[in-house]
């Protein structure tokens, strides 16, 4: 601010609200920030019946929020944020690559429309009003149905050739015989600690008979295995306890990895599957201990507000990671 209280042009981006909205499979959440603090925020159901619907729930939200000067969007899956379009939503039904997603979202608000992946746009909030705030050097996983990753170095997100890096969830654990992920490859990190993996796996125990307590849980129906009830079930079930060891050493093996390379101050969990953090936590320290002998230990943090990927694509739609491409703005 100046003197007078006129807002110079940069604080002024900066206390406008922004409008940030995170695409999930089932809910569509939405913040509104100005000043760097939420003031308001909302959820709707993803609708199931393709992107048409979609957009036009978004479009909906944008009316219903608060007047916001920039929308930020984040979704899981492959993006093109040159051209504001969604390449490939693993969780969301239909045809996406039709759809000139952003283009049409800044026709419909008159807003200028940023998207980002999922995970990068929550390392992006983290980084700048979360957890990892002044951080310079940090690692963000995202644990939810599969496992999202972003990655920052001098206080900027790093995206990598193609900004298509920090895809923590595809390093390879049991490359040799592992199961096959999403990704096409076997063995990734994902299927092993990610939350439909260990649902999965807990599904087959039930099945099997051999989890009797998590079979109770979920009244004999593998079909109602969650991760957060393989979790629950740990200290009962010695096989769940079992799957959630492994979880926890393969996260523990892939973070070694990268705190060896990157030396962060800060490790930080979010998604879903991130309260079941404590769970995994004596694996994943374990091996940090064990492996790390050269680099001075993170702190590790977790950020499980279920807005906060939605505040992270807010923070992204006021100020994209250096090197990002500009938002698309209406007409354009
Ligand atoms: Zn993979």
């Amino acid at each position: 601010m100046t003197q007078g209280g006129q807002a110079t042009g940069e604080d002024q981006q900066s206390v406008e609200p922004v409008l940030g909205l995170d695409l999930g499979g089932t809910s569509i959440k939405w913040v509104t920030m100005a000043g760097g603090t939420v003031t308001a925020k909302g959820q709707v159901p993803t609708p199931q019946t393709g992107p048409r619907d979609v957009l036009a729930a978004l479009v909906g939200i944008a009316r219903r929020a608060p007047a916001a000067r920039a929308i930020g969007m984040a979704a899981a899956g492959v993006l093109d944020p040159v051209r504001g379009r969604v390449l490939h939503a693993p969780n969301i039904a239909g045809d996406w690559t039709s759809c000139a997603f952003s283009a049409e979202l800044a026709a419909a608000t008159g807003c200028p429309v940023s998207l980002a992946n999922d995970a990068r746009a929550f390392a992006w909030g983290q980084l700048r009003y979360g957890v990892a705030a002044g951080a310079s050097d940090a690692v963000f996983l995202t644990l939810g149905t599969g496992i999202g990753g972003a990655l920052a170095a001098d206080g900027q997100l790093r995206l990598g050739h193609g900004r298509r890096g920090g895809e923590i969830g595809h390093i390879p654990i049991e490359p040799v015989d592992g199961r096959a992920c999403g990704c096409g490859s076997t063995g990734c990190l994902e299927t092993i600690a990610g939350g439909r993996a260990l649902a999965e796996l807990g599904a087959d125990l039930v099945r099997a008979g051999a989890a009797p307590a998590l079979a109770k849980e979920v009244g004999g129906d593998p079909d109602q295995v969650t991760a957060g009830a393989v979790v629950r079930m740990a200290d009962q079930d010695p096989e769940c306890a079992r799957l959630v060891e492994r979880a926890g050493r393969a996260l523990g093996l892939a973070l070694a990895g990268l705190v060896n390379t990157l030396a962060p101050e800060v490790i930080v969990f979010g998604g879903g599957v991130a309260a079941g953090l404590p769970a995994f936590r004596p694996f994943i320290d374990e091996l940090l201990a064990r492996h790390t002998l050269l680099i001075e230990t993170p702190r590790i943090a977790t950020a499980t507000d279920g807005f906060a990927g939605a505040m992270g694509a807010a923070a992204w739609a006021n100020e994209p990671p250096a090197g990002y491409p500009a938002p698309i703005r209406p007409g354009a």
